[in-house]
């Protein structure tokens, strides 16, 4: 008989290095920011939840996550080493490549972050990033990755509505992708349109259509792959800010483990029939007003969300992510 154990699957396991990024986009969900608290990730913890986390799961990627995960590049170097320890088949981060200002500096970086194991980055370009990062920075960023000879790069864009639909945000975007993609021949862009959550619900709230219409229940929730942030909080990886427990308290594996959709305070009202309107009912018997419409299911949960979160503390957490 085989004595080899069938570990279950976590598909991908990202660490949220910082809430800290050089920029303020208007799109962000995770409300990342030069102001957010200056507190990252610490690599005694990642080096834990890597052993705890390998022991008893196979993790098909590790992803580094931020706010931007350069701007605490020695830490991230020594994190991406720490994920190569264990043979994680693909290791990778998006960046909005503000490293790239300078050639010889980009180079560096690429090249230590390739030695370190890093085989994949993607750069998050479009008209929200671009108000802050000119394109020959990014351009020099992604030369040097090349250079390096990291495995896969991609460029990452967010669109207002579905790409196709035109508003002068996703016009602009198309032409930042047709100016990379030109210069790049094989980069692929991966576009998706963003939710309106965060800092995009305050921000972004006015160039959206108000809808009443009912939504689906939210069922990303069954896909295995999870994100610890620096205060150990863990989250589903599709939707941060509505927390499964914490690391920093109990072992990784144990509360990956124990978390059951279903039963979740809240996810298991957005999996439920009714998805993220039982929330906005939650919310309204506690006394928040509705609006007379949302732009979009997330804009509805995460309004909700954010009139729940003193109802739910060590659930709704952290503030970082909340008004
Ligand atoms: S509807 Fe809610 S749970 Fe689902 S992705 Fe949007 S904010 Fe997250």
């Amino acid at each position: 008989m085989s004595e080899d154990i069938i570990k279950k699957k976590i598909t991908f396991l990202t660490f949220l290095i910082s809430y800290r990024c050089t920029n303020e986009c208007k799109h962000y969900a995770l409300q990342a920011s030069p102001k957010q608290d200056n507190i990252s990730i610490e690599l005694e913890d990642v080096k834990r939840y890597m052993k705890d986390i390998t022991s008893n799961y196979d993790i098909g990627e590790v992803g580094f996550f931020g706010g931007e995960p350069f701007l605490y590049f020695d830490l991230l170097v020594s994190l991406v080493e720490e994920a190569k320890k264990y043979d994680i088949p693909k290791i990778g981060l998006p960046t909005n490549g503000f490293w790239g200002k300078n050639s010889s500096i980009a180079k560096d970086y690429a090249l230590k972050l390739k030695e370190a194991g890093l085989n994949h980055i993607g750069f998050s370009i479009d008209a929200f990033h671009q108000e802050f990062i000119s394109l020959d920075v990014v351009k020099r960023a992604i030369k040097a990755t090349y250079d390096a000879g990291i495995e896969w790069i991609h460029l990452i864009a967010h669109t207002v509505g579905s790409k196709n639909e035109k508003n002068s945000f996703n016009e602009q975007t198309k032409k930042i992708i047709d100016v990379l993609s030109k210069e790049f021949e094989s980069l692929e862009t991966i576009t998706t349109d963003l939710q309106v959550k965060g800092r995009a619900a305050r921000e972004l709230e006015r160039n959206y259509t108000m809808t009443t219409k009912l939504f689906d229940r939210c069922l990303y929730f069954k896909t295995p792959m999870f994100m610890i942030d620096p205060y150990g909080w863990v989250f589903h990886q599709s939707c941060l800010g509505i927390c499964i427990g914490n690391a920093k308290k109990k072992s990784l594996s144990e509360i990956i483990e124990n978390f059951n959709y279903r039963k979740h305070p809240i996810i298991g009202k957005l999996v439920a029939k009714g998805g993220p309107q039982n929330l906005l009912e939650m919310a309204i018997e506690k006394g928040y007003k509705p609006q007379d419409g949302y732009a979009d299911k997330c804009h509805l949960c995460f309004s909700a969300l954010n009139y729940l979160r003193p109802y739910y503390p060590n659930i709704i957490e952290p503030s970082n992510l909340y008004f």
